[in-house]
């Protein structure tokens, strides 16, 4: 993570929310996703002046800890997941008066009691509750609570992914979820939401007249959504062999981004209309079934190869046994709807792939008739590029005249960059959880999905496991360090479409 020294001043007492918890309860606070992501996001807000001064942070886990030992652990994680950051140590120390640990198993529900008397008062003072453990504990973490007095009318409740692995599993934990909480005080986190690049894309197709005209199957040929990655099993081989790609990636995060990018304008920025426009689109999706998957899908596993140079072990040498998980997948999407009809989305991510990039691109429609002849030189259609990561850019490509006298006009296909680190440079670069956080704290659920939008995203995804389990699809071999197998070129290449590699 790059994160520059804060410059500026920090904001007014006015930003801060007037409706906002004033306790944080962390639970998983010993853990990676706590440790790498939400105590600095936390400690990058508290520093920008965006934390209530009378927010109390408590964490708690399972660890034997005493208050000032995890206050002495987390400013080690922050030294270490935060490298370039340097706030004055004034800021350090305040942050971390903030932070309190009670020990808490959540498997034992009398050890909810010691929680219920560090936060007295919090019916009247508000409570965001973070559930960062493995799923398997929300039911029980959430009886804790509830008989502890801490799901009271005040109380939010944020979950990480995964919410289950099939419709079945997702609804179970959703109504345990909300037997407790209701749905406009559950908050269900999916961190592309959190990104700036992602709420970029709203800006950029609601906050400009020039592209919505444009974006409809009159004038866009096709969608491409990637989601790469270089590393492979990382050590977490028993949730990811259980897991695969298309739960693991395409069920959430692509299948949201798929949203922003083909919903209708909402009438306002709210969570009622953001994501009532996002499930029109989630259900519009057309399913990719028994009679479908063959062709609309391709799954594929690594076997040895290189990465960036450096030699990967195939994915079952890494797990230690036999396996038939997919660690790619690529699909061919369709949103059967006026504005989109005839218009495919390709889907694709994967791991140990050459690189790590999350992107989307709008491939738009070539002009009609080229006025410049074949002299011209080749007339490339216009795209868009929204890149999310490792850099956040916008980019759309257009055709320009190349320099010169030449009697015929040659023309070539430039970036116009709307370069978002260019355009805010004295900005640093934030962590989506800053975003996620800051709005669980402040009760605004607009980037949180809803229970509908999990269940639409679920029930397109079991469909497509379906077709693979009736068929018998395994995954296709590829080498590590390529772009995947070569059928998932071919399910492209088939339309006349080649990936943007
Ligand atoms: P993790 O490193 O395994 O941490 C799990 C946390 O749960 C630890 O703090 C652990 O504390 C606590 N815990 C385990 N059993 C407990 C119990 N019986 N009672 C109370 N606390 C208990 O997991 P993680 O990677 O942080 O992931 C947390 C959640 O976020 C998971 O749902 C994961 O799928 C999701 N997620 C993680 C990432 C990521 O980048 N890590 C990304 C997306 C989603 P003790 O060891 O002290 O018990």
């Amino acid at each position: 993570m790059q994160i520059k020294a804060l410059a500026g001043e920090k904001p007014s007492g006015a930003n801060l929310s007037a409706g906002a918890a004033q306790s944080l309860l962390l639970f998983g606070v010993t853990g990676d996703l706590a440790q790498r992501m939400l105590l600095p996001s936390l400690f990058a807000l508290h520093c920008e002046g965006l934390l209530q001064p009378d927010l109390t942070i408590i964490g708690t886990a399972r660890s034997a800890l005493e208050t000032a030992a995890f206050r002495q652990d987390t400013a080690e994680a922050l030294r270490r997941f935060m490298p370039g950051y340097a706030p004055p140590q004034a800021d350090l120390d305040s942050f971390l008066a903030r932070l309190s640990y009670v020990p808490v198993d959540v498997t034992e529900a009398e050890s909810f009691g010691a929680l219920a008397s560090a936060i007295k008062g919090s019916e009247d003072r508000g409570l965001a509750i973070f559930l960062s453990t493995a799923p398997s504990l929300f039911a029980s973490a959430i009886s804790g609570l509830e008989a502890a007095g801490l799901a009271h009318g005040s109380a939010r409740l944020a979950l990480e992914k995964p919410l289950g692995n099939d419709l079945g599993s997702s609804r179970e934990i959703n109504e345990a979820v909300l037997a407790a909480f209701p749905e406009e005080r559950t908050f269900r986190i999916d961190h592309y939401l959190g990104k700036e690049t992602v709420q970029n894309l709203l800006a950029l197709r609601f906050g400009n007249c020039l592209f919505e005209p444009l974006w409809t199957a009159a004038a866009i040929d096709h969608v491409q959504i990637t989601v790469s990655e270089t590393v492979g099993l990382e050590g977490r081989g028993g949730f990811y062999d259980e897991t695969g790609a298309l739960r693991d990636m395409v069920q959430n995060h692509m299948l949201q981004l798929l949203a922003l990018v083909a919903m209708e304008p909402p009438a306002q920025f709210d969570a009622t209309a953001v994501r009532d426009e996002k499930v029109k689109v989630l259900r519009s999706l057309r399913p990719i079934d028994r009679e479908t998957v063959v062709s609309h899908s391709v799954l594929g596993q690594y076997g040895a190869g290189a990465v960036d140079g450096q030699p990967v072990k195939g994915y079952e040498e890494d797990l230690g046994r036999r396996s038939e998980t997919e660690t790619f997948v690529a699909l061919k999407a369709h949103v059967d709807n006026w504005r989109w009809k005839g218009v495919p989305f390709y889907l694709r991510t994967g791991k140990c792939l050459p690189v790590r990039q999350s992107e989307i691109l709008v491939q738009f429609k070539p002009v009609p008739h080229s006025i410049f002849g074949d002299r011209g030189g080749e007339l490339a259609a216009n795209k868009l590029v929204i890149r999310l990561q490792p850099d956040e850019y916008i980019r759309l490509l257009v055709m320009v005249k190349e320099p010169g006298l030449d009697r015929s006009i040659r023309l070539r296909e430039v970036p116009l960059d709307l370069s978002l680190s260019d355009a805010f440079a004295n900005q640093r670069k934030r962590i989506a959880y800053e975003r996620l956080l800051l709005d669980l704290i402040n009760g605004d659920p607009t980037l949180f999905v809803r229970r509908d939008e999990v269940e639409a995203q679920w029930d397109w995804i079991d469909a497509i496991r379906d077709g693979w389990a009736y068929h018998g699809l395994k995954p296709k071999p590829y080498v590590a360090g390529s772009w995947g197998p070569s059928a998932a070129i071919a399910l492209t290449e088939r339309d006349g479409v080649s990936w943007n590699d």
